[in-house]
């Protein structure tokens, strides 16, 4: 008789909340899924480091998945697809859908770019016989974890009569890399008392790039000139060339698995790409959807969304009022039934370090996609904090579709905080709340994620595009 259950333990079933690790809810083949697509998601995340290259394989990826370039003149039937970009640097997918577009998109919207060092417009100098570029971070780190990194050049460079190179150096078998420098242990006791905001200054994050100098006895700034001519002879460019360039120096190895088990992918500039290809890939698998689908991917959100390919910007809200314009809508009417899910990571909880998080409302490894209603800082400033009735929506479309899913506050309150894409979705009358992988180690150089987190984000989109 001892198995049979208690009444406290039946009304406990009944009425507790449980949330289990994934591993022990998914079948043996779901978890096989969930493996084989990180695989598909660590290629990408190992060729598109930056969002320009981000942009160049999602198109060339949706054009071999029957998407057009979009042409504002004409109407789309339901079933079409189509892209738009903006300045090379965002870009938005579509899926037309057999309902009208006054009932509202469905809308998922990720970043795809991620912080880094970004050359400064004069950046070669030589000192010493060294040469080096300086650099000015992008987007909030630790500039500490960013020296003795091997890192990759990659970005474009437009010439003085206005034809443009690309640049991508340092991800090649065989490539030369750079690095920024730290001093060594032995000298570092006047260094090692700085806080660690100062560890490693910004003005300290100076890229090495050579040291050979150009033979010759009269001339100085021999190793400077030696660079120079060799970037002349590779991509044609001379030094005030740089001032009209985009130059981006991110780390420099591949996405990889992390742990005997290989349960986690660790690699670069995965805030906020694992939302980026889950959305991605959701949206390249939808067919006939009911509601018209779209999925942005956006630049600029680590320094605030700002600039216009950035979210704050109008050019998502231009896009569909030109798309409402050849059905002769109001584009307005569109947005204002459009919901949307911000697709942003969150933090993972980690036991070396568990304070900053309240355990009860922070998110676990492995516990599927986050749901987060709110971020902000200090008392919820500067958020969209989602309605009741849309997490209550968004709670029962996960469920019904089956997608282990959890929920994630961004630390504890007064730890500190930060902010998504969605308060500017909110800001254009849209229903959104964030969705998406938490990270450990997140704005660092190796970022970590769960397959089985990541495979849940790209099953929420999907039901979340797949609504009838
Ligand atoms: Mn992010
Ligand atoms: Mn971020």
């Amino acid at each position: 008789m001892d198995c049979e259950k208690t009444k406290a333990e039946l009304l406990k079933e009944k009425l507790f909340s449980v949330k289990k690790n994934a591993y022990l809810e998914m079948s043996e083949n779901e978890i096989d899924e969930a493996y084989d697509f990180c695989e598909g998601y660590k290629d990408f995340l190992t060729k598109a480091k930056i969002e320009r290259e981000f942009v160049t394989e999602t198109i060339a990826r949706a054009q071999q998945m029957g998407f057009s370039e979009f042409d504002r003149s004409r109407k789309y039937a339901p079933g079409e697809k189509f892209y738009v970009v903006n300045r090379g640097k965002a870009v938005i997918l579509c899926v037309m859908g057999s309902r009208p577009l006054t009932d509202g998109i469905r809308l998922t919207a990720a970043h795809i770019d991620s912080p880094r060092l970004d050359l400064k417009q004069h950046p070669l100098y030589e000192d010493k016989e060294i040469a080096l570029f300086k650099t000015h971070y992008y987007g909030g780190i630790k500039k500490y974890q960013w020296s003795t990194v091997p890192m990759s050049l990659h970005g474009v460079v437009i010439r003085e009569d206005g034809t443009s190179v690309d640049v991508n150096i340092g991800e090649d078998e065989g490539d030369p890399q750079f690095c920024v420098c730290d001093l060594l242990i032995h000298l570092a006791d006047e260094q090692m008392k700085r806080p660690a905001a100062k560890v490693i200054t910004g003005e300290e994050l100076n890229l090495l790039v050579g040291s050979r100098p150009f033979k010759d006895d009269k001339a100085s700034e021999l190793v400077k000139l030696n660079i120079l001519n060799i970037l002349n002879e590779k991509y044609g460019i001379i030094e005030d060339d740089f001032i009209s360039a985009e130059l981006e120096a991110v780390p420099a190895y591949k996405a990889a698995d992390v742990g005997f088990d290989r349960s986690l992918i660790g690699g670069y500039g995965q805030d906020d790409k694992v939302c980026a290809y889950t959305q991605l890939e959701a949206i390249m698998e939808i067919d006939k959807p009911a509601y018209t689908c779209c999925a942005v991917f956006a630049d600029k959100e680590e320094i605030g969304s700002t600039g216009n390919t950035g979210l704050e910007s109008s050019f998502l809200k231009y896009f569909i009022y030109r798309l409402a314009d050849a059905y002769g809508l109001s584009g307005i009417d569109v947005i204002s039934a459009t919901e949307a899910l911000s697709a942003d990571v969150n933090a993972a909880f980690d036991p070396t370090f568990p304070d900053p998080i309240d355990i009860r409302n922070g998110a676990k490894l492995n516990y599927g996609v986050c749901v987060t209603k709110y971020t902000g800082a200090r008392g919820k400033s500067g958020t969209s904090d989602a309605s009741a009735e849309f997490v209550g929506k968004v709670r029962k479309l996960l469920n019904d579709g089956n997608v282990k899913w959890q929920t994630g506050e961004l630390g504890k309150v007064d730890a500190g905080g930060g902010g998504t894409v969605a308060m500017y979705l909110a800001n254009l009358d849209i229903d959104v709340i964030d969705v998406g992988v938490p990270v450990l180690s997140m704005h660092s150089p190796f970022e970590i994620t769960s397959k089985v987190d990541t495979y849940m984000a790209y099953k929420a989109f999907k039901c979340f595009f797949e609504e009838r």
